[in-house]
């Protein structure tokens, strides 16, 4: 650690109020030690919140140092772009720089220090360092900080970038006015232990400036002598995208797209966020699996912030790349796909529960199926009168049973008939014959859809948590 106000004066990039740095001294001991148990809804209740923002206390809520960094570059790369040519060696060296700085904050601030999701060497960690300065996005502690609050506190007030707050305000909003709430607690002590952490909190504003602008300046300058073009296009213009590259993260990735291992937060899996931030957009799953070294999981799905550790990895600089145990996360896959079969399930109709018929006698159906045609199938009691003009073998045959027990008919002694006409025999069900249900005719009491079902687990007969209001037959089944 240099010092207190060196730090502080690191702290002062991007999004970090006075007031806030204030309440938040330096300390090495874990921020969030003493946190009580229901601390979001206590840290809501106890801080006094800043009023909202109004067209008259504006100038006082604007974060002006983020405010004019997020300004003032686009300004200078629109600036250059209509007075300075562009050179093609300038323009493949903004697009690379864009990808290195890029890489320093996915590679480095995110998945390496907010997540510790690998190890990395000594020059390796320097080169992250450097690189995720020339993104001018504050510093690693600053950064992580933030970062490991947004995922403490997804979707909260004390996530500093919550997405329920709009997508714009997840985007640069909270950077630019400063936020009502104070973010979460998070520990950052660790970092505090990195001596390339410290380096650069040390130097931050020389580096900023030294990787940020002066830096790919030099390489166009000297490089083919395009100065301008290396200060405008590389600096200023490669700057903006690395920027809103980043902000994508928060906004769009907690936006667009799927939702495969869990609905329950914002968060989004989507290839059009992945490709826009350097691989960072299967989202839902990082935030799943947060010390995961990888965002995508499938060989063909674009993360080259992966690729970039994994042959890190190879070439001996980073060791230790963490993989979450892969039945854990088909468990998440599992239950959404679940979820979405159950709401499949529940939006078709079924056939009437065996508790909502009436037990008829067979005397009682006998009289009953001189007025109407009723037929017995598998102790079931059909009605067919809408149906006698269907059926595909003849009215003829179903007149036959009617007031009789089709079963063995039904199940292959006329006509071995298909599951959709099982299914559909199931919904003409208006009664039960009393003693008709025979001992092991279940397979054929039960429909062919209703044999395999989603239920939820308190939703099972016999399971302790089943809850008196979950109606179930005795096959376990849901009706
Ligand atoms: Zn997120
Ligand atoms: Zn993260």
């Amino acid at each position: 650690m240099s010092s207190v106000v060196e730090t502080r004066k690191a702290q002062t990039f991007l999004g970090s109020s006075p007031k806030l740095r204030q309440s938040e001294p330096e300390k090495e001991a874990s921020a969030d030690n003493n946190v009580p148990d229901n601390y979001v809804s206590w840290s809501l209740r106890n801080q006094k919140p800043r009023p909202p923002v109004t067209f008259d206390n504006l100038l006082d809520n604007i974060q002006w140092l983020s405010f004019i960094i997020l300004t003032v570059t686009p300004a200078i790369a629109i600036y250059g772009l209509f007075t300075t040519k562009l050179q093609w060696q300038t323009a493949v060296w903004s697009v690379v720089y864009y990808f290195i700085t890029g890489l320093g904050i996915t590679a480095g601030y995110h998945r390496l220090w907010a997540h510790r999701s690998y190890n990395a060497s000594k020059p390796l960690r320097y080169f992250l360092a450097m690189a995720g300065t020339g993104a001018v996005e504050g510093s690693i502690k600053w950064w992580c900080r933030g970062h490991r609050a947004h995922h403490r506190y997804t979707d909260t007030e004390l996530d500093p970038y919550n997405a329920h707050k709009g997508f714009w305000w997840a985007h640069v909003g909270w950077m630019l006015i400063k936020p009502q709430y104070k973010p979460g607690a998070a520990d950052v002590s660790d970092l505090s232990k990195d001596p390339v952490i410290r380096w650069q909190h040390r130097w931050y504003i020389w580096l900023i400036l030294g990787f940020g602008m002066v830096f790919p300046t030099l390489v166009a300058g000297l490089g083919w002598g395009d100065w301008a073009g290396g200060f405008f296009f590389a600096g200023a213009g490669r700057l903006c995208f690395v920027h809103h590259s980043t902000f994508c993260v928060n906004s769009l990735a907690h936006w667009l797209g799927e939702a495969p291992f869990d609905d329950k937060h914002t968060p989004r899996d989507h290839f059009v966020t992945a490709l826009v931030t350097v691989g960072e957009g299967y989202h839902n799953f990082h935030h799943q699996f947060p010390m995961d070294y990888r965002n995508a999981i499938k060989w063909y799905q674009y993360d080259p912030t992966k690729w970039f550790i994994a042959v890190c990895g190879a070439l001996g600089l980073a060791s230790h790349l963490k993989v979450f145990p892969e039945n854990e996360v088909r468990k998440g896959q599992l239950t959404m796909q679940l979820k979405r079969l159950r709401e499949t399930q529940d939006g078709l109709t079924w056939a009437p529960d065996v508790e909502e018929l009436p037990v008829i006698s067979w005397e009682s159906f006998q009289e009953q199926a001189s007025k109407r045609p009723l037929i017995i199938v598998a102790g079931f009691i059909h009605d067919v009168a809408d149906f006698l003009d269907e059926h595909p073998g003849g009215r003829h045959l179903l007149v036959k049973y009617v007031g009789k027990d089709a079963t063995t008919a039904f199940f292959g002694g006329v006509y071995d008939h298909s599951n959709a006409a099982h299914n559909l025999l199931s919904m003409k069900r208006v009664g039960i014959l009393h003693g008709g249900m025979q001992h092991g005719l279940e397979d054929k009491s039960i429909p062919p859809a209703q044999r395999l079902r989603i239920a939820r687990y308190n939703e099972l007969a016999g399971s302790p948590y089943a809850s008196s209001t979950a109606v179930s037959d005795n096959e376990g089944m849901i009706g």
